[in-house]
């Protein structure tokens, strides 16, 4: 399996799970050290966890990246696209450059990833590939223009990818999670305050689990869990379909 974004937060959490499942995993993520570091945490014997650098957004890292994890593991059965970056601000004033960026992580990085690893699935006739959508797949928030946007459109990418790829076996879905606190979230909430000239504990409490069935946060074990059901699941009965795992925020 690959796991973008696996230094960190739900895709750690995803590549842990698979680790305990029996998988052997590559830890992709931007940052070498980081990478490195996760893939030494989550398997000290060095054998079953590999840690690949690549900028999910960059088609030359993501196919030489790809290519090393294919030549080393032998195989590519599972992909899960999870790498993303957040970045929140009004739309009157938000910046094209942040805009570009952030597309370009979740949207580009969902496509590279995709495509450099349906060659292997393709040829071993079987795949399962899973992408980070979000409540925000499904719903709209202030600030958030950019990031809504980019998990809307990977509905779509995984809809395609469910068609074309079924002849080859290859199935795609999409996760949904409500907010999960990761470095990604904690990060927002001082943000979030500030721009609508609230408290921490309101953008907590009344913006992010206001709609929650209990007030409560996903965890990334609740996505890690998810991930494994769909990366397992034997037939082409889930495929381009999305599970939302949100504490009830948002009912489908
Ligand atoms: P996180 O910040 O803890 O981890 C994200 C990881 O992605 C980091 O290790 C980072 O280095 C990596 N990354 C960022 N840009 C990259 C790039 N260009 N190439 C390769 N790696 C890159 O965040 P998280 O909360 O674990 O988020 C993971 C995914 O889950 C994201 O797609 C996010 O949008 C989605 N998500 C998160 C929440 C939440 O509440 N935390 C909710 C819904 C969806």
């Amino acid at each position: 399996a690959i796991v973008t974004g696996a230094a960190s937060g739900i895709g750690k959490e995803i590549a842990r799970e698979f680790l305990a499942q029996g998988a052997r995993v590559a830890i992709a993520d931007l940052n070498p050290d980081h990478a490195r570091e996760a893939a030494k945490d989550l398997d000290p014997t060095g054998k079953l966890a590999l840690a690949v650098a690549m900028d999910v957004s960059n088609e030359v890292q993501v196919e030489r990246g790809v290519g090393q994890v294919a030549d080393h593991f032998g195989a590519i059965d599972i992909l899960v696209s999870n790498a993303g970056i957040q970045i929140v601000a009004p739309l009157e004033t938000f910046k094209f450059s942040d805009w570009k960026t952030l597309l370009a992580v979740h949207l580009d990085g969902a496509f590279l990833t995709t495509r450099a690893c349906l060659k292997h699935m393709y040829a071993a006739g079987s795949g399962s590939i899973i992408y980070m959508g979000s409540v925000h797949s499904k719903e709209a928030s202030v600030l958030k223009a950019p990031y809504v946007t980019a998990k809307h459109g990977l509905e779509g990418l995984a809809k395609v990818v469910a068609k074309e790829g079924a002849a080859h076996g290859v199935r795609a879905n999409v996760i949904c999670p409500g907010f999960v606190r990761t470095p990604l979230v904690d990060k927002q909430i001082p943000e979030q305050a500030r721009d609508l000239g609230i408290s921490e504990e309101d953008v907590v409490k009344k913006v992010m689990l206001k709609e929650t069935v209990d007030g409560e946060f996903t965890t990334v074990e609740d996505v890690a869990r998810c991930a494994v059901f769909l990366a397992g699941f034997p037939s082409n009965a889930l495929t381009g379909q999305s599970i939302v795992v949100s504490h009830g925020w948002f009912m489908q």
